[in-house]
């Protein structure tokens, strides 16, 4: 007989196959602000560990866009267990969390710049604008082309 399948409510299980799901409406509102800012990028690079959904080869850096639910976002409200199945919910996110920090740490030994944007985060595009900017690596070549155009002057 076969083993008995958890029951899970159908709309959990139709989230559970977007996990990592590209095109998202959350990964196309973080390359509209990369490129309304002029940054050139490329997606799904499945060169590198994890396949970043976003890569700014220039600036060597990958952006992972994460569900804030699936990825267990810290102090989050949208990344509430459910009560039903809640140790099945645990133990998936905190798989879901253990490979991606040792996705970070893998990119980071390779020299990349690892940020993560939380789906939340895109409730307030010009703050993650803001953040996605400031990270080290892009601050540093926004710093480049400023002293270029002002050597131009
Ligand atoms: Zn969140």
């Amino acid at each position: 007989m076969a083993k008995r399948i958890l029951n899970t409510d159908p709309q959990r299980s139709a989230m559970m196959g977007r996990v990592r799901q590209r095109d998202t409406a959350a990964e196309l509102s973080v390359r509209r602000i990369l490129r309304a800012r002029g940054y050139g990028y490329r997606v799904c690079v499945s060169s590198l560990p994890g396949k970043p959904d976003i890569v700014l080869t220039r600036y060597h850096t990958a952006i992972f866009v994460n569900g804030c639910f699936w990825h267990g976002h810290a102090g989050c409200p949208r990344a509430t267990v459910p009560k039903t199945h809640a140790r099945f919910w645990k133990q998936k996110i905190a798989a879901n969390r253990a490979r991606d920090a040792k996705v970070k740490t893998e990119l980071e030994e390779l020299g990349w710049n690892v940020l993560t944007v939380w789906e939340c985060e895109l409730g307030d595009v010009d703050k993650l604008a803001e953040r996605l900017t400031e990270s080290p690596m892009l601050a540093a070549s926004v710093l480049l082309q400023r002293k270029g155009s002002a050597g131009n002057a």
